[in-house]
């Protein structure tokens, strides 16, 4: 294990051990075969770039990079000849093969669910600015399995800009003494998703371009998340405050229709969401991985509120600029994921009725159990592999 980690996830209800035992014999597992079924392998998104921000230099307007195959002439010459981004950086991530998101699927997979606004998320499907540009208000059914979270050769610049613009400009007060508590969990959840993400690429790394080569880089999981204890915590953090979310939801989550017009498989997802659910190992060991009840008490609790949404909806929107169609679409997903996390625990309705009040589109839900199941991923690779990669990197 990582003795380095032990005692409570700060800011958690469950300590490492715990959540390193609970995870291996319980969580993992459940989650493993949660996703693969037919109602959680499929998301829908927007995947076509519509960057509101750097809108002269964003790299995803270069044609080759876009999703949709429109004409040449629909471009404006700036956005072919972006002249601020260093040159190295105008090579189309999304020419490269493993940066392009694999769209095989089954088209009756999706049946809706309501279609309910999320305070926290820019998921702007029903905007009047997307729904004027028509073609690019297009909706994308993914199968993720095909497209599993690893490394794309997304990076440079572009890349650079969207870390730095998701920390400066929206957790700009993170280290200070004066951020409150609940601006250093938003901090931290960035935080823990960045981490899963770069545990993700070394986890599934190109080796050897020639060969096609895939596998792991321990090098780099140390050079990236594990040299910072601090990027570890924020990973097991993050991942039980999502946990928190889930189980705060269960009993919708248990009702919630799993719908594919198959009814053998969709008995399988509900059995799959009551294993995970309504574990007994996981209520005794760690009945509240997070205490949501302690936030928002102070007397501006309530703006405050409303100015981590709007943080968080601005962190939303950036996933829009990634220039990188499969990083994107993990983007967009974590980052709905945890916007979902956000409104199911901080919901204003009576926290005691949240059986009745709760309504989570279904994608939502499905990007909900899919952030679950990345984060416990990258824990898991971090317990297991984690001192290895310190032994490699440390030199002894
Ligand atoms: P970066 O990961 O870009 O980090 C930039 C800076 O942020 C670091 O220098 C450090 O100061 C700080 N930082 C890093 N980690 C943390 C942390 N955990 N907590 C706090 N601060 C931190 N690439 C892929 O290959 N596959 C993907 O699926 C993929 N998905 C992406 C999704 C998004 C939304 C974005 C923005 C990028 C994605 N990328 C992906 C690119 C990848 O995250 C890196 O940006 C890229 O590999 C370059 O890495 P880097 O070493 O320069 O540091």
């Amino acid at each position: 294990g990582t003795p380095k980690y032990s005692g409570m996830v700060e800011d958690c209800c469950c300590d490492y051990e715990i959540v390193d035992r609970l995870h291996k014999e319980v969580l993992y597992p459940s989650l493993q075969e949660l996703v693969k079924t037919s109602f959680f392998r499929y998301f829908k998104a927007k995947l076509w770039c519509v960057c509101p921000f750097w809108p002269d230099d964003g790299m995803c307007r270069l044609r080759d990079c876009s999703v949709c195959e429109c004409p040449e002439n629909e471009f404006p010459e700036s956005f072919k000849k972006p002249n601020r981004l260093p040159l190295n950086d105008l090579v189309c991530q999304e020419g490269k093969p493993e940066a392009a998101v694999d769209r095989t699927l089954d088209s009756k997979a999706f049946r809706g669910w309501p279609e309910i606004d999320n305070p926290w998320t820019n998921d702007d499907e029903t905007d009047n600015e997307s729904k004027m540009a028509n073609h690019r208000n297009e909706m994308t059914y993914v199968n993720l399995q095909l497209n599993p979270e690893r490394y794309t050769g997304y990076t440079g610049p572009s890349a650079r800009r969207i870390w730095d613009a998701v920390y400066s400009e929206n957790c700009p007060k993170y280290l200070s003494q004066e951020s409150c508590q609940e601006e250093k969990i938003l901090y931290k959840l960035i935080s823990g998703l960045h981490s899963s993400i770069s545990v993700h690429i070394a986890a599934d790394y190109l080796l050897d371009e020639a060969t096609n080569m895939w596998g792991q880089n321990l090098t780099m999981m140390y050079d990236r998340v594990l040299q910072y204890p601090d990027r570890v915590r924020n990973l097991y953090f993050t991942f039980l405050f999502v946990l928190r979310a889930v189980t705060k939801a269960a009993d919708y989550l248990e009702q919630a229709e799993y719908n594919t017009s198959n009814p053998n498989e969709d008995l399988k997802t509900q059995s799959f969401i009551k294993q995970l659910l309504y574990n007994p190992k996981l209520q005794a060991a760690c009945p509240v991985p997070f205490d949501e009840a302690k936030l928002w008490k102070g007397q501006s609790g309530p703006e405050l509120k409303q100015k981590i949404q709007h943080q968080f909806r601005n962190i939303s929107a950036l996933m829009d600029c990634v220039g990188c169609e499969k990083c994107r679409l993990w983007g967009k997903l974590q980052v709905l994921g945890l916007g979902t996390a956000l409104k199911i625990l901080f919901s204003d309705d009576d926290q005691q009725n949240l059986g009745q009040t709760l309504q989570l589109q279904r994608n939502e839900v499905i990007a909900l159990m899919n952030l679950l199941n990345r984060l416990s991923e990258s824990v898991k690779f971090v317990h297991e592999m984690g001192p290895t990669a310190e032994r490699i990197s440390e030199g002894h």
